[in-house]
């Protein structure tokens, strides 16, 4: 199919959102235990049997496809940590109406899958790091893998990925004091840095009080310099995005609570039991894996997407400093 044959555009929703990113969650399981993301104690994993095989994602892929979405995106849990995903990710590319497929790791398993993901065809890759003090990054993720992911994003660049965004979870009293160092990699380097505003979801072992908003983020960028509006493409989403005079790389921010980007949201989420969440910070969620399962039609799993689409909230209900309302866990939905 020729890329330009406009979208069919089922999936638009009672605000006239047109919902074209499907992000996929592979697994619950992560190789790091954010402090952001992974609560107290041992918790739950889905069973082998819970979890959507590579056939099933790709099947409801495709009826996506036919109901309008065109860029996906791979996550967990850590993707990585699931075999096969090279051949998933693959799969994805050769499927000629997807405009975009990308994939957001923790980058510890990266640099080893880094040249066969490219050669998969996967180019643009989000990796996630919230400090770039070797310490700090232990003392939030649980284990010592800085080197890992710091080697694994050079290589990703001398690879050719592009662009390669790196996000940055910024909160007060653990990393606030390397806001800066990250706007300067910005400056030397050709990535994206990407602030998010820190989502209270489940129960993680962050609180309110650690949350940060992006004007505070700003007003401490400016000191590197002005930042200029960089314009977004179509299918960019929700990051506001600059650029310092003379940088190589851009800044973005992604403020789900300081600025609520409800009104541009194009996302649904496939978390890797096969529930669709038409809103990250909603519990409401269809299943897609027992109809799958006991041999439901093309037509009815789409039926599944629409009614999704039909009950996504104007707005979600989370405000800066407030108190969860979404009981699911981070690593379980898909970041
Ligand atoms: N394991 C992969 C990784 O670390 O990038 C993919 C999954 S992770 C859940 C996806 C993204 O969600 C990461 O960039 C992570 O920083 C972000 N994230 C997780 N919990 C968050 C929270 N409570 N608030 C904001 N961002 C969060």
């Amino acid at each position: 199919m020729d890329k330009c044959i406009p979208l069919v555009d089922e999936l638009v929703d009672r605000e006239k959102r047109h919902l074209n990113y499907l992000r996929i969650s592979i697994t619950d399981r992560c190789n790091l235990r954010c402090l952001y993301c992974v609560p107290e104690g041992r918790i739950p994993k889905l069973g082998h049997e819970d979890i959507l095989s590579y056939e099933e994602i790709l099947r409801l892929v495709r009826i996506g496809i036919k109901l309008g979405i065109r860029k996906v995106r791979i996550t967990g849990g850590e993707p990585l940590v699931r075999k096969g995903v090279l051949d998933l990710l693959g799969e994805l590319t050769r499927i000629r109406e997807l405009e975009d497929v990308s994939m957001t790791t923790n980058g510890v398993l990266l640099a080893a899958n880094a040249q066969r993901i490219f050669d998969a065809g996967i180019h643009r890759i989000n990796v996630s790091l919230d400090s770039l003090n070797p310490e700090k990054y232990a003392q939030i993720t649980g284990y010592h893998q800085f080197d890992r992911v710091w080697e694994a994003i050079q290589l990703v660049r001398e690879i050719g990925f592009s662009p390669i965004k790196i996000n940055v979870v910024a909160m007060r009293g653990i990393n606030d004091d390397e806001i800066l160092d990250f706007g300067r990699l910005s400056l030397d380097y050709p990535f994206h840095i990407r602030f998010i505003e820190y989502m209270p979801i489940g129960n993680s072992r962050t609180s309110s009080r650690e949350q940060i908003m992006t004007p505070e983020i700003q007003e401490t960028i400016t000191a590197l310099g002005t930042l200029i509006p960089v314009d977004s493409g179509n299918n960019d989403g929700p990051a506001r995005r600059y650029r310092i005079a003379g940088a190589q790389g851009e800044i973005g921010f992604i403020s789900a609570l300081s600025h609520h980007f409800c009104s541009r949201c194009n996302r649904l989420r496939l978390t890797a039991d096969g529930k669709l969440r038409a809103c990250l910070l909603s519990d409401r969620h269809e299943s897609l894996k027992d109809l799958l399962r006991m041999g439901g039609s093309d037509k009815q799993l789409a039926e599944i997407f629409r009614t999704a689409v039909r009950h996504k909230a104007a707005k979600h209900q989370l405000c800066p400093n407030g108190v969860t309302t979404v009981k699911g866990q981070m690593q379980g939905i898909g970041g």
